[in-house]
């Protein structure tokens, strides 16, 4: 039989597929989040809660109750430089970006949350922050969140991303190890004393033996350089990611692709460097979070929670993670012939996002446990 929260819940779903809807037609780069903050700050404040806007970036953050402790709710915001597939009746208006991540849905889910808590805000106990992020993508904006004090007397914290690879049903909740850490790289290749046409750009020579020789976790995301058929490339810059578990096994890998483009630059006569963009820890859940995740899963009566081992997936959440209790968790929202995420047809199970709003609303009513 479902329960006030259900039904609350289940009249809230055509309204929450509109705002996902007109989130994802409205697009926008990491960092340049301002119309879907605005957008995000203008529900809040109908909601009549306290709004602050501007935190790390165009980051968006309102509050529940009183006193103690903090849980923090968070939802990314950010859409990525592709072009989405034509012909949706609600795809991108903006060329070159696309809300391929699922973000849409996640910030969607969490302002159902607050209109269904702020309903109910009598029964919130303690204090509850939801904190819409900025620049997820780009790996800045949790770090940024943090620096402007999101984390302040924060107890836990739970965060949730919508997953392509699962059908509408399970509920990915880890227990521990859940995702990989990440380094964002950036490898150049600069100059070279090769100048004949014949013998071509020694930057483009060297690009293509570092990509011909990317080991172990090293992945080539995109390749930079040169304007002409006629004219050298005198830069070509390389940038992937690159993922890791464990620290030594990361500083390691790091250590090898560098003496690797040390080598390739040597030969080609180029000068060559790498460096890291930006860095993401693995994120592991706290037993106790999950659980109390796991539980609001079970609650709803329409999803199960699983725990299907660490995945090679990376979230900038994992900064919050690794400060303050957390439990990260993966909302069926595709499954086997679903388009990856990052990928041009990427979309999501619309059922995720009102899974997801009810998933935080009773995690947030049972907060503190
Ligand atoms: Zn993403
Ligand atoms: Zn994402």
């Amino acid at each position: 039989v479902p329960d006030d929260i259900a039904r609350a819940c289940q009249a809230l779903q055509p309204e929450l597929v509109r705002t996902r809807r007109a989130l994802h037609s409205h697009p926008e780069l990491s960092g340049e989040e301002r119309e879907t903050a605005a957008f995000v700050a203008d529900v809040l404040d109908r909601l009549g809660l306290s709004v602050r806007t501007g935190v790390g970036g165009h980051g968006v953050v309102a509050e529940l109750g009183e006193g103690g402790p903090v849980l923090l709710l968070r939802a990314d915001m950010d859409a990525l430089p592709l072009d989405e597939v034509a012909g949706r009746a609600y795809g991108s208006t903006v060329p070159g970006v696309m809300h391929a991540c699922g973000h849409d849905a996640h910030t969607a889910a969490l302002l159902g949350a607050a209109q269904l808590l702020a309903e109910r805000s009598a029964s919130v106990r303690g204090r509850v922050r939801l904190l819409f992020q900025p620049a997820e993508e780009v790996a800045s904006g949790a770090l940024a969140a943090i620096e402007a004090g999101v984390l302040e007397d924060a107890a836990a914290a739970v965060a949730a991303h919508v997953m392509a690879p699962l059908p509408f049903g399970p509920v990915a909740v880890w227990h521990g190890d859940a995702l990989s850490g990440v380094d964002f790289f950036a490898i150049s290749f600069e100059g070279g004393t090769g100048h004949s046409a014949q013998a071509g750009s020694p930057a483009v020579l060297a690009a293509g033996r570092a990509i011909a020789e990317q080991d172990a976790g090293f992945v080539v995301a995109s390749v930079e350089g040169g304007r002409a058929a006629n004219v050298l490339a005198s830069r070509v810059t390389l940038r992937g990611t690159h993922r890791w578990q464990l620290d030594e096994g990361r500083d390691a890998a790091v250590e090898r692709a560098t003496r690797a483009v040390e080598s390739i630059a040597a030969a080609t006569g180029t000068t060559g460097t790498l460096s890291v963009l930006a860095r993401v820890p693995p994120l592991a859940n706290a037993p106790s979070v999950a659980e109390l995740v796991a539980a609001a899963v079970g609650a709803t009566g329409r999803a199960e929670a699983i725990d299907p081992g660490p995945v090679p997936f990376s979230d900038d959440f994992a900064h919050i993670a690794a400060r303050v209790p957390s439990c990260f968790f993966g909302v069926g929202a595709g499954g086997a012939d679903a388009a990856p995420h990052h990928h041009p047809a990427f979309d999501v199970d619309e059922r995720a996002v009102g899974l997801t709003a009810e998933i935080l609303t009773r995690v947030a009513l049972a907060w503190p446990g």
